[in-house]
């Protein structure tokens, strides 16, 4: 019998997130077909893309862009804008959302309204609207897997597990953290650490904005809110414990005492290779451990002290509703200014904080609430960040 061919939408195509899935796309070529490609910026490895993926349809952010598209590859179609991602998140089995930040929005709701399956890289969107999520998921069944490694590693060892009912057998999700590039640093050492410093993550290569995020344990705050919102579990059963060599991904401990892990070296791959082949694992390994090696694995807990952020993000789970996607605006807003350098790192998690003083708990129930919120928590983020 033929095996059948999966269809592909790949969404922030150009990104780290979507350059490794396009190398896991090219081992499994016959399980596979990319049919829709976006990208934000890079337009030109955009085109490359297409042509080498043979993909009739491309979405890019502006008119400019589009044009670019179009004249480079006659016959293909262009989609522009976030009406653009939406066409492109309906338009395949799988839809992978490597695209960064809350732009991620309109492709993670369009993939689940659609009924696709949702391969999810972008937190950021699933933290925001969380409840809207829920909203989709009590009218009809979804697939939405997530590509984030610690995430993905609780998908794992939650097999078998029953989620009705919350998943009762489970005590405790243990997200790992490697702690980024300031693990070992004081509060008071903190105060004075460069954009290049931030820029440099001990385990992991990725794009700016998490890197900087992992820098902060923001990352960390944001998974402990992504776990949340995607299995159910309130954030006071999610636990991080620091674990520097990011070889063990995730685990869950269970009402017996049993805990569960998931472990490889760091690549990405492993991950969305697990998205793309579920409930096959796909023949190409990632990050396999030999174990004749000597292998030393150590865990200890995170300095909350020194790194505010991650009580911050248990603070918006506990208040819930729209909390998280202020959180998420304001952080994205900060992050953004560090890295333009109008703030200094030590600013980062304070202007969220700040931001998140403000937010007066208005409901969340609609998408056109959830813009709102997104937009009053940049506004005042920003104003913040013009009055350091
Ligand atoms: P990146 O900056 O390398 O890539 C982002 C992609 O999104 C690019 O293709 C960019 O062109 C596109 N993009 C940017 N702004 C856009 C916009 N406004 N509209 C449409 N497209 C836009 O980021 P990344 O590191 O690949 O991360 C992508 C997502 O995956 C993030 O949410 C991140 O938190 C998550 N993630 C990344 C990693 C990793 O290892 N890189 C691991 C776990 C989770
Ligand atoms: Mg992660």
């Amino acid at each position: 019998m033929a095996e059948s061919v999966r269809s592909v939408a790949l969404l922030g195509a150009t990104g780290s997130i979507g350059t490794q899935t396009l190398d896991v796309l090219r081992r499994s070529p016959h399980q596979f077909k990319l049919v829709a490609l976006s990208g934000g910026t890079r337009t030109q490895e955009l085109v490359a893309i297409a042509r080498e993926f043979n993909v009739p349809l491309v979405g890019v952010l502006t008119d400019a862009d589009a044009k670019v598209v179009a004249t480079e590859l006659p016959g293909v179609n262009v989609v522009v804008g976030d009406a653009g991602l939406d066409v492109l998140a309906r338009s395949a089995d799988v839809v992978v959302n490597a695209v960064v930040g809350f732009a991620g929005l309109t492709a993670t709701l369009a993939a689940l309204d659609a009924g696709k399956r949702l391969a999810l890289a972008n937190k950021e969107s699933l933290v925001a609207a969380a409840p809207l999520v829920d909203q989709v998921r009590a009218q009809r069944s979804t697939d939405l897997v997530p590509i984030d490694s610690e995430h993905c590693a609780i998908h794992q060892c939650l097999a078998g597990a029953d989620a009705t009912a919350g998943y009762r057998s489970v005590k405790r999700l243990l997200l790992t953290a490697s702690g980024g590039p300031f693990r070992t640093k004081s509060a008071a050492e903190l105060r004075h650490v460069t954009k290049a410093d931030a820029l440099q993550h001990p385990t992991w290569a990725m794009g700016p904005k998490i890197t900087i995020d992992s820098s902060t344990l923001m990352n960390k705050g944001l998974e402990v809110l992504e776990a949340a919102a995607l299995f159910g579990i309130g954030v006071d059963r999610i636990d991080v414990v620091v674990h520097p060599q990011s070889i063990v991904h995730s685990m869950v401990e269970y009402v017996d005492g049993s805990t569960l892990a998931q472990l490889s070296h760091p690549d990405m791959r492993l991950p969305i290779a697990y998205c793309l082949g579920l409930p096959e694992r796909l023949d190409q390994s990632w990050g396999a451990i030999s174990f004749t090696d000597a292998l030393t694995l150590t865990f200890e807990p995170p300095n909350r002290e020194a790194f505010p952020a991650l009580d911050l993000a248990y603070e918006a789970g506990r208040l819930g509703g729209a909390a998280p996607a202020w959180l998420s605006a304001a952080n994205e807003v900060a992050v953004e200014a560090f890295l333009q350098d109008q703030i200094a790192w030590s600013d980062i998690v304070p202007v969220v904080a700040r931001t998140l003083d403000v937010f007066d708990g208005e409901p969340l129930t609609t998408v056109e609430e959830l813009r709102v919120h997104d937009q009053n928590s940049r506004r005042i983020a920003a104003k913040i960040v013009a009055e350091l």
